[in-house]
């Protein structure tokens, strides 16, 4: 069973073919960036599928998976009809850099592969068990049931580490749990003790998650991937009322204010620099104080985060990094894990400025949390999904938002 997995930028179109069926295979990989006309990158990445021989036929693609954001009263792994795209439409405005390429992109795919069926992980699936608690703002009812409340983001990425990091920490009851979460209600058993795992994933877009036992506890994404820590040129959290104050002192439409913080904010605003933090980085060494205060304003926002879920979790097992930032910049992570060792944080000096994107321990032998690096697979992720999609295929389009709970299961 060959499984195409679509991720789609607002410019970019890349790709992994993935086969099931002797276990689970990376066949093929590709990309193309600069894309101006997208129906033809869909067909140049078709082409290349058969040049390469990974594919005789288009019909072998048994389907397409999008890594999907969210959308309005849809979340899980669901076929991608038009409702769901609509439901993708409704909610552009909180990920506009992400829901209308998605939009585009799936309805060219579907114009082309007609026959084939196309399936969305929603990135807000993760987060399907996590307590109400830590997925309600303090907004009046009217505004919750409009949608105001925590979604939650990088669901692939954080359950790829809630998985990995489980099995590596020998905990393949946890690691089954985590496996199945979208299939169940997220209640196959654990032994005790919990697992509990502060997920770090650092990139061009960042989030924090609490994961107890393979299951989410929170993210520091809420209602938008606009939320939580600062990102490549994304403000991250705000106070409410600086909107409406930037609004009016700097005489901005609500538009422009929109684009300022989706697309001027972050480490790109903070920095004056670059929305990358390798040449923020070396700004800094060269002595740029905005450069400098941009990476210390982003450690300080992971060190709350992590606070907080070691709080929630009362303390943690492992410390993940993962994703551009959290596989390679050694120096980062020392800064976040520095002087924790009252929490339990003792990282290897040594250890740590030679991992570059490989998995490793990073922590000292003393540190009672294993501090960790993982690379993500999100793409495998949702290639894993829309494979169980398939085989349970026929009970269901598309799945309104399970209801939250209350508690977590244990
Ligand atoms: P991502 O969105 O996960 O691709 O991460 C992008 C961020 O990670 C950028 O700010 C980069 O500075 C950083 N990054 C990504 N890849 C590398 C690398 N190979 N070496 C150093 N930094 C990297």
């Amino acid at each position: 069973m060959k499984i195409l997995v679509a991720n789609i930028g607002s410019t970019s179109l890349k790709w992994r073919l993935f086969d099931f069926a002797d276990g689970e295979r990376l066949l093929h990989k590709g990309g193309f960036e600069q894309v101006g006309d997208y129906a033809r990158a869909i067909e140049d990445c078709l082409a290349d599928l058969e040049r390469s021989g990974v594919v005789t036929s288009e019909r072998e693609i048994a389907a397409v998976g999008f890594k999907t954001v969210v959308a309005k009263g849809v979340s899980g792994c669901v076929r991608l009809d038009d409702s769901a795209v609509a439901a993708m439409e409704a909610f552009n405005q909180l990920a506009p850099a992400h829901n209308p390429a998605y939009v585009r992109g799936i309805r060219l795919f579907a114009q082309r592969l007609p026959e084939v069926p196309l399936v969305g992980l929603f990135e807000t699936a993760f987060y399907q068990w996590a307590p109400e608690a830590a997925m309600r703002y303090a907004v009046p009812a009217s505004w919750c049931d409009a949608g105001v409340r925590r979604w939650g983001f990088h669901g692939a990425s954080h359950k790829f580490i809630a998985e990995r990091s489980a099995e590596l920490l020998g905990r393949d009851d946890v690691a089954e749990r985590a496996r199945r979460l979208y299939v169940d209600d997220g209640s196959t058993p654990v032994r005790e003790p919990a697992l509990r795992v502060v997920s770090c994933h650092l990139g061009g877009s960042s989030s924090i998650s609490g994961i107890r036992n393979g299951v989410a506890v929170g993210n520091s994404l809420g209602m938008s991937p606009q939320s939580g820590v600062p990102h490549n040129n994304r403000v991250g959290d705000l106070d409410a009322m600086a909107f409406p104050f930037a609004i009016r002192a700097l005489g901005l439409t609500v538009e422009e204010a929109e684009r300022q913080l989706c697309n001027e904010g972050g480490i790109k605003g903070l920095s004056g620099v670059s929305n990358d933090v390798r040449n923020v980085w070396t700004a800094a060494q060269g002595g740029n104080a905005q450069a400098r205060l941009a990476l210390e304003v982003f450690v300080h926002e992971v060190r709350r985060w992590i606070g907080g879920y070691f709080a929630q979790l009362n303390g943690a097992d492992a410390l993940v990094f993962t994703a551009g930032i959290g596989e390679n910049r050694s120096e980062l992570r020392a800064a976040i894990c520095a002087d924790l060792d009252q929490l339990g944080v003792v990282l290897d000096a040594n250890a740590n400025v030679k991992v570059r994107a490989q998995e490793a321990v990073i922590s000292a032998p003393e540190s009672r949390v294993r501090v960790l690096v993982i690379p993500t697979n999100e793409e495998l992720v949702v290639a894993r999904e829309v494979k169980r999609w398939l085989d349970r295929r026929g009970s269901s389009t598309t799945k309104p938002v399970p209801q939250t709970h209350l508690s977590t299961p244990a």
